[in-house]
């Protein structure tokens, strides 16, 4: 067994161990992982050793313990890194954390690309055009270095690229232009900030509306939301504090794309007089909090609680099978977010 270092799009540095391949559970089995530095130790790992390792819940299996009775004299202990295996900058470990990143946030390779990749991926930006080999290929041409930069793409640039011709170059450039319709929290989220997940960006979305209310939030009013705390607060102000950050945001601004909720929650109406609706599981358009404002809005009011009296569910994915049950108890019809749109006159 040795260990490799890998440096993820955040900057975080995972150890792996490259086993020597053993069938396990229906696969063969070649790497595990090994978390960080407190893992390493606390296995007391030594190149080479013989180790035991278990699936679990996870796609990486990982190493549960190891065979000291094959151990060799010559078999060096395992130590963690102290710079970025690809850009050799020092690493960081915060107090209180597991992980050593690369604070190299601008110039390690990984961490641009890796940034570009979550900010096209499906659940973000949905640029479903661009492909991992893609982002290599622009990257390595310099065509592009931060997500801001894929707005600028013209189809000239693309089409002499390997593999690539007229109709894929269009394409791309068609599905990075229809990103723009994207809702503010997913532009959020696709951002990348330090451990601000797809749940955490809606929460955002949410409470503050617009990019430029969230980027000028204290940590207080960022912790007085109950998701979020503090490492998740503290992440946000230092990603708003870099100006590098800022100038991607205003360029991103100027492509048209969505930093405010309140241009994607429409006109007022009347469409929902006189309805009490229950939202309940996770949506893709708008947020929980977006569709409370929504449905009051269009002169719906909020329910918290399932009664005979709910007029609908406005029922997203994981929805929770016990209010199914009671729902269907109860003859309260679920509407979903497809239909919803549909009455709200969004779609
Ligand atoms: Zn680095």
């Amino acid at each position: 067994m040795s260990v490799s270092f890998q440096v993820g799009r955040t900057g975080n540095i995972t150890p792996v161990a490259n086993l020597e391949p053993v069938y396990l559970a229906g696969t063969t089995v070649r790497r595990a992982t090994l978390h960080n530095e407190d893992q390493i130790a606390m296995l007391d790992l030594h190149l080479n050793d013989t180790v035991f390792v278990e699936k679990g819940g996870e796609i990486i299996p990982k190493i549960v313990g190891v065979d000291h009775s094959t151990r060799n004299e010559d078999n060096i202990e395992i130590k963690f890194i102290s710079t970025c295996p690809e850009c050799s900058t020092p690493l960081v470990r915060n107090e209180g954390e597991a992980n050593h990143f690369c604070p190299n946030y601008l110039h390690c390779p990984p961490q641009l690309k890796g940034r570009i990749e979550h900010f096209i991926s499906r659940k973000a930006m949905d640029i479903d055009g661009l492909g991992e080999e893609t982002v290599d290929l622009l990257f390595s041409q310099k065509l592009i270095r931060t997500y801001a930069d894929l707005y600028a793409l013209k189809t000239e640039q693309l089409i002499p690229l390997e593999r690539m011709g007229e109709k894929s170059a269009s394409n791309i450039i068609k599905s990075i232009r229809d990103s723009l319709k994207v809702p503010y929290s997913r532009v959020l989220y696709a951002l990348g900030i330090r451990h601000v997940g797809e749940t955490i960006a809606r929460t955002i979305a949410g409470r503050f509306r617009t990019i430029d209310e969230l980027s000028s939030a204290s940590i207080e009013a960022l912790t007085s939301v109950n998701e979020i705390g503090p490492k998740i607060a503290a992440s946000i102000i230092s990603f708003f504090a870099d100006a590098d950050n800022i100038l991607i945001i205003n360029r991103l601004k100027a492509y048209g794309l969505r930093f405010s909720a309140e241009e994607e929650i429409g006109p007022e109406s009347d469409r929902l007089q006189g309805k009490s609706i229950l939202i309940s599981g996770i949506f893709q358009k708008h947020s929980r909090d977006e569709y409370k404002l929504i449905i009051e809005k269009h002169g719906g009011k909020n329910v918290t609680s399932l009664s005979g009296n709910t007029s609908y569910i406005l029922a997203g994915e994981n929805m929770g099978p016990s209010k199914k049950e009671k729902a269907a108890e109860l003859k309260v019809p679920l509407v979903d977010e497809k239909d919803f749109l549909k009455i709200i006159g969004e779609e």
